[in-house]
């Protein structure tokens, strides 16, 4: 056997103190010798653990043996039979915690770099304009399209609506298409992604990646009104009238606060109207008009994705120092490692261990301060986490002029209203059947976020897989 690397094959990047001032994107993909490279790692075992861990059952140790061998349409074609949008999801998924996790490689060194191997084959096959239907893959499809699209009488082909543009909605919409059906997608944004164009930003995920997956949708025929605000400018229950079945796939969009004394002065954000400004309004480009948000001394509290991206935006936005203020260690905070690693190789520093309780204020009611306290971890609760609490007397000031606040999302109720027969827990999450997708109301249908509250990309667009599914057996009785 020949010598195989116990480390994965290093990414190229660009330079942390370059790459902090600008917003092209920091990992720059493998080239064909080091994707074969990194392929190559691959043990092939019988018992496949990784495909366990993926969230949409990849047959990952086949298209890494097709970009082993340099069949690059080949592992694109392996993967794309699962996963209907692999660019965005080789960038983003959390693979440490999922696929690679399990790798039997990682057991002596570095788990097989999955994720790296499969943005590869996308961008490739992206390049390449390889589509679906062109891509030589290694077997059949695991749903083909039918030769005839599902009919309601003859000539007429089945309707199905799909609310939010986001990974969930984007997904089942993919499936239904293929399946047959005639989808129209109603999104709120004036832009399809969900929080792959608003939250997630440019130099993390490309919005020209995004763009060319939506595109392969319109070219499966997938429709897309932009601009419709479900529970305002139509309802469920209209579109019910018009449509044979409705999935919601709304997301989680509804920050969370800190409910503490001066959360209301100016220059307090939310991270999502922070990073929808910087993203979707791209208030980094000058050619467009969103004014930049002009911050010299920044705090973000929160430890995830969320936290870690409006950091890594401030920075790029000009910020001359940015703290993450956390309150449990780095070993708790939900982001990706390689996000925290990142943040920290660019200069965000971690104040860990500690907890706003008081926002400060100007005479113009402008922030100019956060007062912390140290917190200690103790046991953990019934989920596992460890829980937290105040050291009396450790009070203390940041000075600073912008606070932002990452500490999770829940889903906004605006779909539910005015259509009967929609419960929701109270997170506000919409509540499904048993084993199914199925809302309480017949023949509407949700997943992703809006169902889970805040998760993953490869978890909505599994949820969205599924529901299609469910949609089509729903229709097809
Ligand atoms: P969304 O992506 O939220 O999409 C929902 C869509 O529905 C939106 O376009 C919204 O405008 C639209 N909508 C809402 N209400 C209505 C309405 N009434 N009518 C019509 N349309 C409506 N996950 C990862 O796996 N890896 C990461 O690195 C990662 N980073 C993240 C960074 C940020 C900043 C954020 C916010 C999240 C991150 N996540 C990450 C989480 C991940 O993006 C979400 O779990 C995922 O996008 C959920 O998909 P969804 O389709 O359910 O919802
Ligand atoms: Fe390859 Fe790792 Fe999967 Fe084994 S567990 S087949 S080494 S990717």
């Amino acid at each position: 056997m020949p010598n195989v690397s116990l480390t994965k094959t290093p990414m190229p990047e660009q330079e942390p103190r370059a790459r902090a001032k600008n917003f092209g994107e920091v990992a720059l993909g493998y080239s064909p010798k080091q994707a074969m490279a990194e392929a190559g790692r691959c043990l092939g075992c019988k018992t496949r653990p990784c495909v366990g861990g993926c969230p949409v059952n990849v047959d990952i140790p086949a298209f890494l043996a097709a970009a082993a061998a340099g069949d690059f349409a080949g592992a694109y074609g392996v993967i794309r039979q699962t996963n209907a949008l692999p660019a965005v999801c080789g960038r983003v998924c959390p693979q440490e915690s999922q696929c690679e996790q399990l790798c039997v490689r990682g057991k002596k060194g570095e788990a097989v770099g999955i994720g790296r191997v499969e943005r590869f084959a996308a961008d490739w096959a992206l390049e390449a304009k390889c589509s679906e239907k062109s891509a030589p893959s290694q077997g059949q499809p695991s749903n083909p399209r039918p030769a005839e699209p599902p009919q309601k009488r003859a000539g007429e082909a089945l309707r199905v609506a799909v609310i939010g543009a986001g990974p969930a909605g984007l997904s089942c919409a993919g499936e239904l298409a293929r399946r047959g059906y005639q989808v129209t997608i109603f999104e709120a944004l004036h832009k399809p992604g969900g929080v792959l164009v608003y939250g997630i930003p440019e130099f993390r995920l490309p919005k020209r990646i995004v763009a060319a997956e939506i595109e392969g949708l319109r070219r499966q025929g997938v429709a897309f009104e932009l601009n419709a605000v479900i529970g305002k400018t139509i309802t469920v229950e209209e579109l019910l009238g018009e449509f044979s079945a409705v999935f919601i796939g709304s997301g989680a969009g509804l920050p969370n606060f800190m409910n503490i004394p001066g959360e209301n002065y100016n220059g307090v954000y939310s991270a999502n109207e922070y990073l929808t400004r910087a993203n979707l309004m791209r208030a980094f480009d000058p050619a467009y008009d969103t004014p930049t948000i002009q911050s010299k001394k920044v705090a973000v509290v929160g430890g995830g994705n969320v936290a870690m991206d409006a950091a890594r935006c401030a920075l790029r936005l000009g910020a001359r120092e940015v703290s993450i203020v956390y309150r449990r260690t780095e070993a708790e905070m939900p982001a990706r490692r390689e996000e925290i690693h990142h943040a920290a190789e660019e200069g965000v520093r971690f104040v860990l261990l500690t907890a706003p309780v008081r926002v400060l204020g100007d005479e113009n009611r402008h922030v100019c301060g956060l007062e912390c306290v140290q917190m200690q971890l103790g046991e953990p609760g019934a989920d596992g986490r460890r829980r937290v609490s105040e050291l009396p007397g450790t009070n203390f000031v940041m000075e600073l002029d912008t606070v932002i606040v990452a500490i999770g999302n829940k889903p906004n109720t605006l779909v539910e209203e005015g259509t009967a027969g929609l419960e929701t827990n109270r997170h506000n999450c919409l509540l499904v059947r048993e084993n199914s997708l199925q809302t309480m109301r017949d023949g509407v249908f949700a997943g992703g976020d809006i169902v889970t509250g805040a998760a993953t990309v490869i978890l909505a667009m599994g949820a969205g897989r599924q529901a299609a599914a469910e949609i089509d057996d729903y229709l097809q009785k």
